[in-house]
Formats: C-alpha cells, sequence, structure tokens
C-alpha cells in the first residue's frame, strides 16, 4: 500500500521580508547551468539551416551607465571614454559579421532589434548611427516589425531623441523607476525628476509610435504617499505602456554589500506584502484610466496597438542573435552567453574568435518548461498551444504544480486556459519556479 501524499498547504511557501536574491525568471533552465563545455553546441547550432517558421530577432548590449544604482547587479561600465566605446562598437559589429555568414541565418532578416543594457542612450549620436548603419549594412531592417531602445532620462537630448527616431526605434523605453530627487538620489541613479519631463515632452514632439515608462516599487526610502504619487504622475504623463517591478536585492549590488557589513539579513526596502499591494494599487489605479494589464508587468494604453515583439516572439521560441559582452542570446535550440568582461570580449573578437563563454542545449522537456512559465507571465495560457507545439499537454505534464498553485488561489484552469489571477501575477516569478525540474528549483538566477 503506498504512503498517501501530503496535504497541500494551502498557503505557499514565501518569503515576507526582502533578502538577498533574485526570484524573477527571464529564461529557463537557469544560468548557473550554462557550462563553458558545451560552447561545442552552439557552434554546431550556428551551422545548421533554421527550423521553419522561427522567427530571428537581434539583441544588441549597451553595456556603459552614467552611474551604477545601488540596486544594480548588471556588469556595467561607468569610466569608458570615446575611443574605447567605439573599440566595442566595432568588436560588436565584428561579431554580427561572424554570426551573418553563418548557415542558421538561412536568408532571414530580423524581425525585431532590441538595444539594452546599461544604458543604450548613453552612447551619442555619432556613435549610434555609426553602430546601427554597421547593423543595417549586415541584416537589412527593412522587415522589422520592432526596434525597442532602453534610455535614462537624463542622457536624453532633443538632437539624442531625433537621432533614435531616424534611425527607427519604434519603442522607446524609459527608466523612470521613480519621479522624487531623493529616492532617485539614495538608490543611486543618475537622472532627477526634471530630466524625465524634459526628456518625456521631447520624445513626445519627436512622435515615437510607443514610449513605454518603467517605474520600480520599493525602492529605498519609498513611502506609500510618494508611490501614489509616481503612480498619478506616471498615468498624468500617459505613456503607451508602464512596466511595473518590484524591488529585488540580488548579490552584487552596493545594497548588498552594505548588507553584509551591517550583518543584516533583510534589505532596507519594503517587505514582499508592500511591494506586491503597491504594484496592485499602480495597476488598480491604470485600469482606472483606461489601462488594461497584459502581463504580470506591464500595463498599455492600447492593447489592439501596443504589442510587445521582443518579448512575445522570445517567449515563444524565436532565435535571438544577441551581440555584446555578457549578452544572453538562443540559436536553433541552444542558449549562449558572451564573455562578461570588457576586454577579453573585445580582445576575442580582435582575434576573429566567437566571443562565447558558456551554453546550454535544452532537452525538449526543459523547452517545453521554459515556454510555458514565461507565458505564463502573461497571465493565461492556452494548453492546445503547448499540446500542438511539444506534443505534450501541460495539464498532464504539470498537473502536481498546476494543483499547488490553485490550491493556493492562484490559478485556474477554464476549458483550454491556464489562468493566474492577480494575486498570482503579483508573485509569478516566485511561483513559476514550482514547475522547474528538482534540479534546478534553488538555482541562483543571477
Ligand atoms: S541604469 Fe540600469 S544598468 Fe545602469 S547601473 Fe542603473 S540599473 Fe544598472
Amino acid at each position: 500500500m503506498s504512503t498517501p501524499a501530503p496535504p497541500t498547504p494551502n498557503k505557499p511557501p514565501l518569503e515576507t521580508k526582502t533578502t538577498v536574491g533574485n526570484y524573477f525568471v527571464s529564461n529557463y533552465p537557469p544560468f548557473s547551468f550554462w557550462k563553458k563545455e558545451s560552447l561545442p553546441e552552439i557552434e554546431a547550432a550556428m551551422e545548421r539551416e533554421p527550423a521553419v517558421d522561427t522567427p530571428l530577432g537581434v539583441y544588441a548590449h549597451i553595456p556603459f551607465c552614467r552611474k551604477r544604482c545601488h540596486f544594480c547587479y548588471f556588469r556595467v561600465y561607468t569610466d569608458k571614454n570615446a575611443e574605447s566605446i567605439r573599440s566595442y562598437l566595432d568588436a560588436m559589429l565584428k561579431e554580427l559579421t561572424i554570426y551573418v555568414n553563418k548557415p542558421f541565418i538561412g536568408g532571414r532578416k530580423p524581425s525585431f532589434i532590441y538595444f539594452g543594457g546599461g544604458t543604450p542612450s548613453y552612447l551619442s549620436s555619432s556613435q549610434l548611427f555609426h553602430l546601427t548603419d554597421g547593423m543595417k549594412g549586415l541584416l537589412p531592417w527593412d522587415e522589422v516589425k520592432e526596434v525597442t531602445f532602453e534610455c535614462e532620462p537624463g542622457t536624453l537630448t532633443n538632437k539624442k531623441l531625433k537621432t533614435l527616431h531616424e534611425i527607427g526605434v519604434t519603442r522607446l523605453s524609459l527608466g523612470v523607476e521613480n519621479f522624487d530627487d531623493h529616492i532617485l538620489e539614495i538608490n543611486g541613479r543618475a537622472h532627477r525628476g526634471g530630466e524625465i519631463d524634459r526628456a518625456y515632452g521631447y520624445a513626445r514632439e519627436v512622435g515615437f509610435q510607443q514610449i513605454n515608462i518603467d517605474l520600480i516599487a520599493g525602492m529605498l526610502d519609498e513611502t506609500e504617499d510618494n508611490w501614489k504619487a509616481c503612480v498619478a504622475k506616471a498615468i498624468e504623463m500617459a505613456p503607451d505602456s508602464i512596466t511595473v517591478y518590484q524591488m529585488e536585492v540580488p548579490y552584487n549590488t552596493t545594497i548588498y554589500k552594505r548588507m553584509k557589513e551591517e550583518g543584516k539579513l533583510a534589505a532596507p526596502v519594503a517587505d514582499w506584502d508592500t511591494k506586491r499591494h503597491w504594484t496592485d494599487y499602480a495597476y488598480n489605479e491604470l485600469a482606472k484610466n483606461g489601462y488594461t494589464v497584459t502581463s504580470a508587468y506591464t500595463a498599455v494604453k492600447d492593447s489592439s496597438k501596443v504589442t510587445f515583439e521582443y518579448r512575445d516572439q522570445l517567449w515563444a521560441g524565436a532565435d535571438l542573435l544577441s551581440v555584446g559582452v555578457a549578452s544572453f542570446g538562443h540559436i536553433g535550440g541552444t542558449h549562449y552567453q558572451n564573455h562578461h568582461d570588457f576586454d577579453p570580449y573585445v580582445e576575442q573578437l580582435g582575434n576573429g574568435d566567437l566571443p562565447v563563454h558558456r551554453a546550454l542545449t535544452p532537452g525538449d522537456d526543459e523547452r517545453l518548461i521554459r515556454e510555458f512559465v514565461l507565458q505564463l507571465k502573461l497571465g493565461s495560457v492556452s494548453l492546445q498551444y503547448f499540446t500542438n507545439k511539444f506534443g505534450t499537454n501541460p495539464a498532464d505534464r504539470f498537473a502536481e504544480p498546476l494543483q499547488r498553485i490553485a490550491d493556493w488561489g492562484f490559478l485556474t484552469i477554464e476549458g483550454d486556459r491556464v489562468n493566474i489571477n492577480r494575486e498570482g501575477l503579483l508573485q509569478v516569478d516566485r511561483l513559476l519556479h514550482e514547475f522547474f525540474l528538482p534540479e534546478h528549483r534553488n538555482a541562483r538566477y543571477a
């Protein structure tokens, strides 16, 4: 006789205090499982023709910032001069040159382009033209549906905004994070509130197809009143979309270093309940003002017009040709990441070598988990879509975690749809770990 399974606790095992670490799931399997030994797999993937109907996107990583934010865990450079930046941009173009002659391109042109960082808007107009003219010469942009460009408001002059429009940027994503000067300063942000207003005004005049504003709930010194004022200000500006992230304190951040020095386990920021409450407040206010919540992090003004090609294509398994230091890509079923240090990256390309540092080829089940968890962040997925694509019905494959999360009150299955409710969406990244293979559950994400 088998031992009965223990009853599912009706509360998820979630922390309330903000402690060090990342929950945010941006890919699967976790990066700590990507290995140098698997480099031959990415080399082999590049020698194969692409699978039918797999779109191609390009990610360009710009690792420069005016200053390092205290919550930032990315490898960013605040001390590079124009000459180093030029050598970096040339290295990126060399990298792209190596890729465009490989069979995996298979005659495809990119359907989306994403400039992320770091701070892409740190580049000057002439650096931007140099980079994008070079990119277009190698992989034409005439089939591109979306060009996203991340910006730090203090770096945006009128001239630069015109340049961005001219090179074809369709979505300008403004890293506002907060509107209050004290909060911006104490969190180490380079910009101030006045620069946000100026940049946003110029950007509207220039006329981008979409402007997105990023906010972070729970920065150092955040208060309920200030958060409400931030939400009100964002609504008053009426951007096409607003992204809300909840503050995490990863390892390798200034905040964590201070916590260690002071022997503290809890970060000096709001606890998770408060951050969820603030994010929920933002979504409710946005909804009252005509926005629709379309994912765990995003509300859009007009969901019939505002699309996210980068997110949607990537989460559905598109190839991502990623260039730049430490950038993450995905080609022909294999994940890869480039060298995360500036000099080795530039030097390897100077020698004509691929700057890839580690790779991983997910198995069929891992690919299913990856797409399923990423798409669950949208709040609703179709079981049939996954059954058609992977030959496995997620309702069977994930019966246990689906039931567990349903018992916790965050999820329902209605006909073909798995739906996550608002309370679930507000903590979706933690819930997604329930779908991981056991060996991946406690892995560090960053
Ligand atoms: S602007 Fe972004 S990438 Fe640069 S230091 Fe701040 S959080 Fe990090």
